[in-house]
């Protein structure tokens, strides 16, 4: 990973406390996708950081479900209240961690769009960062 933003131990969850975890080292920067498949899981784009998968440790996977969203990858949410939490690729060892899961909001800067060829129209894509059609 390039794109890095601090280096520490950082924790993360659900909405109702049935899936928490904790992330130590690197989170990636935040990137925005604009794809359907993000669209349809968030209600709206998806915000998303990331860590080694061997960096996340599960401290509370109660609520943890996998949903296999397509032939290439999965999508990890709580069971009890819905949560969007992650994005695995079958062949990756690195995980997408939704951004709003991590506890410390300050914690994160956000780094590109990807997808933006994809979005919807109600909403601009209008700040600074660079935007990608598709992937980056
Ligand atoms: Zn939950
Ligand atoms: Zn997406």
């Amino acid at each position: 990973m390039a794109d890095v933003t601090g280096s520490s131990t950082r924790e993360g969850g659900c909405l109702c406390g049935a899936v928490r975890f904790c992330v130590t080292g690197p989170l990636r920067k935040v990137v925005y996708c604009h794809c359907e498949q993000c669209r349809r899981t968030s209600g709206h784009f998806v915000a998303a950081t990331g860590a080694d998968r061997n960096a996340i440790e599960m401290t509370e996977d109660a609520g943890l479900r996998w949903f296999v969203s397509s032939e290439s990858a999965k999508r990890g949410f709580c069971a009890q209240c819905g949560s969007s939490l992650f994005w695995q690729r079958n062949d990756s060892d690195h995980t997408s961690i939704m951004a709003g899961a991590i506890d410390d909001k300050n914690a994160l800067t956000a780094d590109r769009h990807i997808y933006v060829a994809d979005k919807a129209s109600y909403y601009p894509v209008d700040d600074s960062l660079p935007c990608f059609e598709q992937s980056d």
